[in-house]
């Protein structure tokens, strides 16, 4: 009799325990998005390029891409994304409520004009080597240096900005295009005369505009402009040592 009283408690117990843990793995499962949310990824190989600028290389990317259909392909991800989340849904075993508030707060974060569909990838080719009977092999392998994200009203704005120039180049290259050509002869000679044919680093007098630079104080690639206040008159020498530590 008491061995069966104690038979009966163990199991009561074990059952009351595996109860338990069901419902814990239960909530927990309940709680965990089962799902991603769409990207639209690229990739671009800088191997070989020093520091570029991303946003310059999307630039690029969108020149080199200009018949791209950025609406129709982002339509296209959202539905295909929308359905697999309906079928996976479906499938689950969670209660319709839940089902639907899942399903809302997904489609609300990747609906909302904020979400980054679109992903750059910025990768360097890395050569590595192996030995293999006796022989080193070589192989490479991508090294992801960056991600640049962007939503599908940035990536539009860019795209109109490029299609006002032609897609001639990118906005930076424009921008520093546009800002050498205010060079003019006669600023030149406003920047000469109000610096008085000296040198503003180390105060070297030329009369003769022999070895006179008009330096740009803040490099044009910088964002730095053609005007009066951004100019200064170098001499050679500080020129070229101005030079040589923006590069370093
Ligand atoms: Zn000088």
């Amino acid at each position: 009799m008491n061995s069966i009283l104690l038979k009966l408690c163990i199991l009561g117990g074990a059952a009351i325990i595996v109860t338990l843990i069901v419902i814990v793995v239960f909530i927990i499962i309940s709680h965990i998005n089962p799902f991603t949310y769409p990207v639209i990824k690229y990739s671009i190989d800088i191997s070989g390029r020093k520091q570029p600028s991303y946003k310059d290389c999307v630039d690029q990317w969108v020149i080199d891409n200009k018949d791209y259909n950025a609406v129709n392909h982002y339509n296209h991800v959202i539905s295909k994304w929308d359905n697999d989340c309906r079928r996976i849904l479906e499938k689950t075993h969670l209660g319709k409520e839940r089902k639907t508030q899942i399903y809302n707060n997904m489609k609300n974060a990747v609906n909302s004009s904020e979400y980054p569909i679109y992903q750059y990838v910025f990768f360097r080719r890395q050569v590595r080597y192996k030995q293999s009977n006796y022989k080193k092999q070589a192989y490479s392998v991508n090294n992801t240096e960056g991600v640049y994200k962007l939503t599908l009203k940035q990536l539009l704005e860019i795209y109109d900005e490029l299609e006002e120039i032609d897609f001639e180049t990118t906005r930076q290259k424009y921008y520093a295009k546009n800002q050498r050509k205010l060079m003019t002869k006669e600023l030149r000679q406003l920047i000469i005369k109000r610096d008085n044919y000296t040198c503003q680093k180390c105060g070297k007098y030329m009369p003769d505009e022999v070895g006179l630079h008009v330096d740009h104080i803040i490099a044009i690639k910088n964002g730095g402009k053609t005007v009066e206040s951004n100019l200064q008159v170098l001499c050679d020498k500080c020129n070229y040592r101005k030079g040589s530590k923006k590069q370093n």
